[in-house]
């Protein structure tokens, strides 16, 4: 097949198959599967899961080992729920990967999720440590359940490989406090030369400020609504810059965010209206 032929066969729904799931009290899951074409994801990219009678929606791709590939799900929603409570054999249908996804530069890595954002970061973390580097890993969430990922970075940080902060806003894992606060302390302490962020845009903006006038580069993967992946709709655009996060994202640097308003303040809802962040 030519290179076109691949391209559009990557974009176009594919059918698959749940392989296993892995639940978390029908709050979070990790729905595991195979495809050829998101199992070449790049860290940073998603995919646009269909689910039957229910609606397609954008899932970062967090794992992709041993011929595997997973979606991990927060439940916040119809679609998400149904994710969450899916059959191992049941059948979704898939589209992508899209997107740019993280650039990989830097040997001295600070990386800052928070809540599922953590799932759109996952891949980089096992990136840079098969490439010998040893990240600093910084998870915010609300609660230590939320921490879904926990026991895997815990067991890397004990291995030496990952230099891992997890903070909870209650105090139940690890420090108090947002993860942007101890990410700031982090970077005053250390020699840092790239910072990747996802997370709530919240969070994206108090990171931005933070880093905004450092030397070292930024980089910030954005939430917008995703409906066609492909750059079609427009609905996902970021004013002023006619940016649109399906495709010239959802990672973008933090000189790019800078010209841009809607960053940090407005966002898009289903039928393209714009609301205050
Ligand atoms: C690039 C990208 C990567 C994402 N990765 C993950 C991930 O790895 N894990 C995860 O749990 N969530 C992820 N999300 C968020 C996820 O897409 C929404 O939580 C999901 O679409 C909600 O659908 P729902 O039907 O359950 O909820 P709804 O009740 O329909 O909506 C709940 C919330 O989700 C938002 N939402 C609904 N549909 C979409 C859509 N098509 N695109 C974007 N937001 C939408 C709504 O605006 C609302 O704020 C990602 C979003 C984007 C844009």
């Amino acid at each position: 097949m030519n290179f076109e032929g691949r391209k559009l066969e990557y974009a176009m729904m594919r059918r698959m198959h749940v392989l296993d799931v892995k639940r978390y009290d029908g709050r979070f899951a990790i729905v595991y599967f195979k495809d050829k074409y998101v199992y070449r994801s790049i860290p940073g990219q998603y995919v646009m899961v269909w689910v039957p009678g229910c609606d397609e929606i954008p899932l970062s791709v967090s794992h992709a080992e041993g011929g595997v590939c997973a979606v991990t799900v927060k439940n916040v929603g119809e679609a998400t729920s149904r994710l969450c409570n899916v059959g191992v054999g049941e059948q979704l249908g898939v589209r992508g990967p899209f997107g740019n996804g993280f650039r990989f530069v830097g040997v001295k890595p600070l990386i800052v999720a928070g809540g599922i954002g953590v799932a759109g970061l996952r891949l980089l973390v096992h990136k840079f440590i098969r490439k010998s580097v040893v990240p600093t890993l910084v998870v915010g969430t609300k609660t230590f359940e939320e921490n879904i990922f926990h026991e895997e970075f815990l067991k890397l940080s004990e291995n030496g490989l990952l230099a891992y902060y997890p903070v909870t806003e209650d105090g139940s894992l690890g420090e108090r406090g947002l993860a942007s606060e101890v990410a700031e302390r982090l970077i005053f302490l250390n020699d840092f030369d790239q910072v990747y962020c996802c997370g709530p845009e919240k969070m994206l903006y108090k990171m931005f400020n933070i880093v905004s006038d450092k030397k070292f580069g930024a980089q910030f993967s954005l939430e917008r609504y995703i409906k066609c992946a492909v750059g079609i709709c427009g609905q996902c655009v970021l004013d002023d810059e006619g940016l649109l996060v399906c495709k010239d994202g959802p990672v973008f640097t933090k000189n790019v965010l800078r010209r841009t308003k809607d960053f940090g303040h407005f966002s898009r809802n289903a039928s393209g209206k714009k609301f205050q962040i």
